[in-house]
């Protein structure tokens, strides 16, 4: 088959597949997320795989909770994976969770002991460590690994009804001690875990089975052709294989919902990770960040989780285009936070309605200005009409930036200063200053100007060019608002890969909050968002000058929020 260059390297697969008719040309993929934490931005890079191929191949895509260890997981992280997903704009067939298979896994312990299979190893985990050999040295056999089928028997269905503590025994398959590949090596496949309830099954199972037990089988009971996952599970793969293995000649339990060839068999796929600088991919780590307080919740807008990154202002469109951009490959990584950032940028410029917020703000009294004010219409996004106007007061006094102005400036200054010269007020007319005024500690608290009536933008003197135009706020009708400037989490390129304690690597600048005044146009923000899917709708602004910024959901009828999505300096180089 000819490579087609616009299909990544999994997709080409699946059209292979599809050409040899494999498992009747179905395609049938899963995303199988753990439900013990939010996803984060790495999931999305395998959703938009999981979900992505079954959307292009006429397949569907199952969301399957891979929740086998009660100790860590909860509805709150299965209700939010659930809410992410939509958001981010895929539809799955069928939700299923690995605790709906536990009874036909336990089944499979059992048959796999009367085989022969498995046993029942009483060593403690390290010993069971040690004994692991090396790559090129074989293991060591556990002293349990041969006892008869019955005590086996006896011994797992004890563990099944609590009768053996936490950690005294576990199960084992007996394959290969010597297998160059150490997963071979008598993998556990079920261990005892009694001090949690399950959030599913509650008290029903004293035993879970590992990750290795649960998930081929899953795949293979619910029919999945394509099991797509990340590196770290290529050498998880010959074992994946194995135990799709001790089901040939049976019939999938789910069988009926799908037509099952004699040939059938699941398949697993890998692709490399996402990881993102300055941040880092682990909901571990991230687990801990919240616990700890020292991010204000998963969805603090410093995270790299999906909540995170909506709270920050990214788009759903704007994520799927990044992970359309960084691509799928076979080599592990690291990508450029820049990059993201740039696509957030590329997304918002055409589209955020660009309005005015003064950030240290100082007075502005035009002293020639007559009357009590007026109305200056401008467009959202300049020279785009089709995205609308708003309307802005304007009057005598307004704030502009105190950075706008100096008393005593050079030539190379081209911004406001007495006898300087001409600026243009952004959207309105070109002034002039004329002096100032300190306060009793010498700090700036006015500038006086005159204006040009006949220089008013939009009109014919509006042409005249000036060096510099600056921003401004009318000071009767302009609005107080709380910016969160938000700046990268960690302070190092890589946290994972340094040696100590990643929280020790948090940079202390990501978050400032700093009050401005904004344009009256944001005061229609003074209501409760619409919460469609329960996820406040907001709105994206540019701020002139500042970056791009999103309403939070914190704001109310008295109080404007916004967060700072990103800065308007794009760093970032192909
Ligand atoms: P974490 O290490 O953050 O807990 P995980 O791999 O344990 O992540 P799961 O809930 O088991 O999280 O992952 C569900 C799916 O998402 C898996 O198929 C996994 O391969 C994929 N995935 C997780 N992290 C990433 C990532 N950084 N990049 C791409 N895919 C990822
Ligand atoms: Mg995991």
């Amino acid at each position: 088959m000819e490579e087609d260059k616009s299909l990544n390297f999994i997709e080409q697969i699946v059209e292979n597949d599809l050409q040899e008719g494999k498992n009747d040309r179905r395609i049938q993929t899963r995303f199988p997320p753990e439900p013990n934490g939010y996803l984060h931005i790495g999931h999305v890079k395998a959703i938009c795989m999981d979900f992505g191929i079954a959307e292009r191949y006429n397949g569907v895509c199952n969301l399957r909770f891979d929740d086998t260890n009660p100790v860590k997981e909860d509805t709150e992280y299965v209700d939010s994976i659930q809410q992410d997903i939509r958001w981010l704009g895929f539809h799955w067939g069928n939700v299923f969770y690995a605790s709906d298979y536990f009874d036909q896994l336990y089944d499979l312990a059992i048959r796999f002991i009367k085989e022969g299979k498995a046993y029942v190893d009483e060593q403690t985990a390290e010993q069971i460590a040690e004994q692991k050999g090396t790559p090129t040295e074989p293991g060591t056999p556990s002293p349990y690994r041969d006892r008869p089928v019955e005590e086996n028997l006896r011994l797992f269905e004890a563990m099944q009804r609590g009768e053996i503590e936490d950690g005294k025994m576990v199960l084992r398959a007996k394959i290969d001690m010597a297998n160059p590949n150490m997963h071979f090596r008598d993998p556990i496949i079920y261990r005892i875990i009694t001090t949690h309830p399950h959030h599913r099954t509650g008290r029903k199972w004293n035993v879970y089975p590992m990750y290795d037990f649960a998930h081929g089988q899953s795949d293979y009971f619910e029919g999945v052709t394509h099991s797509i996952c990340t590196l770290e599970f290529v050498v998880h793969r010959p074992l994946y294989d194995w135990f799709i293995d001790q089901f040939v000649g049976q019939v999938p339990s789910n069988a009926a919902d799908w037509k099952t060839g004699s040939d059938y068999r699941p398949r697993q796929y890998e692709f490399n990770r996402l990881n993102i600088t300055y941040t880092v991919m682990s909901k571990r780590k991230m687990l801990q960040l919240v616990k700890e307080g020292l991010v204000a919740g998963w969805d603090d807008p410093r995270m790299p989780t999906v909540c995170g990154l909506r709270r920050r202002g990214y788009t759903a469109e704007a994520i799927r285009e990044f992970i359309r951009k960084i691509g799928y490959t076979k080599v592990e990584g690291m990508i450029d936070l820049g990059l993201l950032e740039h696509t957030i940028r590329e997304s918002l410029k055409n589209t955020a309605p660009r309005i005015c917020a003064i950030f240290d703000p100082v007075r502005l009294v035009i002293t020639n200005y007559e009357g009590d004010g007026e109305t200056i219409v401008a467009e959202n996004i300049d020279g785009n009409p089709e995205l609308g106007t708003r309307q802005i007061p304007f009057a005598r006094e307004l704030y502009i930036e105190r950075g706008d102005f100096l008393e005593q400036a050079d030539k190379n200054f081209y911004r406001l200063s007495p006898g300087g010269r001409e600026v243009r007020l952004k959207n309105a007319y070109i002034i002039q200053a004329t002096g100032c005024e300190h306060d009793a500690d010498g700090n700036l608290t006015t500038v006086y100007a005159t204006y040009d009536p006949l220089s008013k933008s939009g009109t014919e003197g509006g042409n005249r060019k000036t060096k510099a135009t600056i921003n401004w706020v009318e000071c009767q009708s302009c609005v107080d608002v709380e910016a969160r400037l938000y700046d990268r989490l960690f302070a190092v390129e890589n946290p994972s890969a340094e040696e100590g304690d990643f929280r020790d690597l948090l940079n202390p600048d990501s978050l400032k909050v700093v009050t401005c005044k904004a344009e009256q146009s944001l005061r229609s923000e003074m209501h409760r968002p619409e919460v469609v899917d329960g996820i406040a709708q907001v709105n994206h602004y540019q701020l002139l000058k500042q970056g791009f910024f999103v309403i939070d959901p914190d704001t109310d009828d008295r109080h404007i929020v916004l967060n700072r999505t990103a800065s308007l300096k794009d760093n970032w180089q192909k």
